[in-house]
């Protein structure tokens, strides 16, 4: 089943929301079991039912050509570039191309709100989903809150507020949610502007992972895994500490990911129109997908405010991931100047643009399809797309 049917949500309506997670572990809190529409989860949520093939079909009109190198691993899409804004947002996670695309958008009245996610008072890292109707509600909801984020929780409200066009910024377990339910909102259109994700945690996970990985946890403002192999912490005076991936206590670390994430094998958000994330470009650059015409007329918008160059692909990702997958699964964590060697050499010759993304594509999904196997086993062939089995199956794997 790709989408739900309309008799069905008369009953939903009629529903009053509950905590109830039928995922159980394996809930993402994308948030749309707050709302009425939990009636749908067994259809809609992407770890009960794994539709990436069909959504695609739905949304793009076409599933992805698996004999296409380059859809395989980035879906459905019509162009690629890197991209950066000619005067980056303050504050942004990378230069705001997000957050200026939600502006371009609203202000020039394709839409009437934008579902994004700022932070609550009291928390910088808690998130806080909101339909933002002003350019300044969108740019208070840049930079990532890096831990699980419902911000499906808020379509209830964009049908009680009776608007018609809509922009939904979300990572993918959120946007294969929202594409299964689309068609129950009631409205004329629908933008999605998705970002990559991978490795989530809950706002307690996020805790261990700043303490275990920083020098100064409580002052960190915004981080990011970069394609120089190093997680690269902002502190509030402006700082930035780097700690090469090879350094991080994975014997520590190894339970701090969201079950959910560790499930997850769509990192590059398949089902959005317009994806902007890093992991495709060269360092400093941030990445784009076009996966449609309605990316493309998104896209269009903001231009003239970014440069461009077209992705380029340097190196060879095989053995190196082929490396980490027992060093991974035997949590094998090296001494911090050997780390820093290791960082400094693969830096120099590793996989670079787009082969940097196939790396991290490939690490996380034989980590995530061992992961499945051995906690899920009876999950495992209809959770896992066909496209994630094509890539796992060029590596060999423990048992
Ligand atoms: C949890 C997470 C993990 C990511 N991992 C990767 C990755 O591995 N590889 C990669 O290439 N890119 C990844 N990204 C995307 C990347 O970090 C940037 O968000 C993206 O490049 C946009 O940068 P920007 O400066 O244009 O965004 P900004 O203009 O700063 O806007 C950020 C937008 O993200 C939204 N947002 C923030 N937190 C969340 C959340 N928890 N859930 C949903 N939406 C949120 C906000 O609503 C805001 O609109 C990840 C994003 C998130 C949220």
């Amino acid at each position: 089943m790709t989408s739900v049917d309309s008799s069905k949500h008369k009953k939903a309506r009629a529903l009053k929301p509950t905590s109830r997670r039928p995922a159980k572990e394996l809930c993402s809190e994308c948030g749309l079991c707050d709302t009425y529409y939990i009636h749908y989860v067994k259809e809609a949520c992407a770890f009960i039912n794994q539709q990436i093939g069909e959504l695609e079909e739905q949304t793009h009109k076409r599933s992805r050509h698996l004999d296409n190198p380059d859809e395989l691993y980035f879906g459905v899409h019509q162009d690629m570039m890197a991209a950066r804004k000619q005067q980056p947002i303050e504050g942004a996670q990378w230069t705001g191309i997000v957050s200026s695309l939600a502006i371009e958008m609203l202000n020039r009245g394709l839409v009437e709100g934008v579902v994004c996610v700022q932070n609550t008072k009291e928390d910088r890292f808690q998130p806080m989903p909101i339909i933002a109707r002003t350019p300044e509600e969108i740019l208070a909801a840049r930079v990532n809150k890096p831990t699980l984020s419902p911000n499906l929780s808020i379509l209830e409200q964009v049908e009680q507020s009776g608007m018609k066009r809509l922009l939904v910024i979300g990572v993918g377990c959120q946007i294969q949610a929202l594409r299964a339910v689309e068609k129950q909102l009631g409205l004329e259109k629908l933008y999605v502007l998705g970002t990559p994700c991978v490795d989530n945690v809950t706002r307690a996970g996020l805790q261990k992972f700043l303490e275990t990985t920083s020098r100064s946890p409580e002052t960190v403002v915004h981080y990011e895994f970069m394609q120089d192999f190093r997680v690269h912490f902002k502190h509030e005076d402006g700082s930035t500490e780097t700690v090469p991936f090879f350094g991080l206590k994975t014997n520590k670390l190894k339970d701090v990911f969201a079950p959910s994430c560790m499930s997850c094998f769509d990192y590059v958000n398949s089902l959005a129109d317009l994806v902007v994330g890093y992991m495709g470009a060269p360092f400093g650059w941030q990445w784009i997908v076009v996966r449609n015409d309605i990316g493309k007329e998104m896209l269009d918008l903001v231009k003239d405010q970014l440069d461009t160059q077209p992705v380029m692909s340097q190196g060879n990702r095989k053995e190196a991931v082929q490396q980490s997958i027992p060093a991974y699964d035997q949590a094998v964590t090296l001494p911090m100047w050997a780390a820093k060697l290791m960082g400094v050499v693969i830096e120099r010759i590793g996989p670079k643009g787009l082969e940097y993304a196939r790396f991290s594509i490939d690490s996380h999904f034989t980590r995530n399809y061992l992961y499945v196997k051995r906690n899920y086993p009876e999950k495992l062939e209809a959770h896992v797309p066909e496209y994630a089995k094509r890539i796992v199956g060029q590596y060999k794997l423990p048992e």
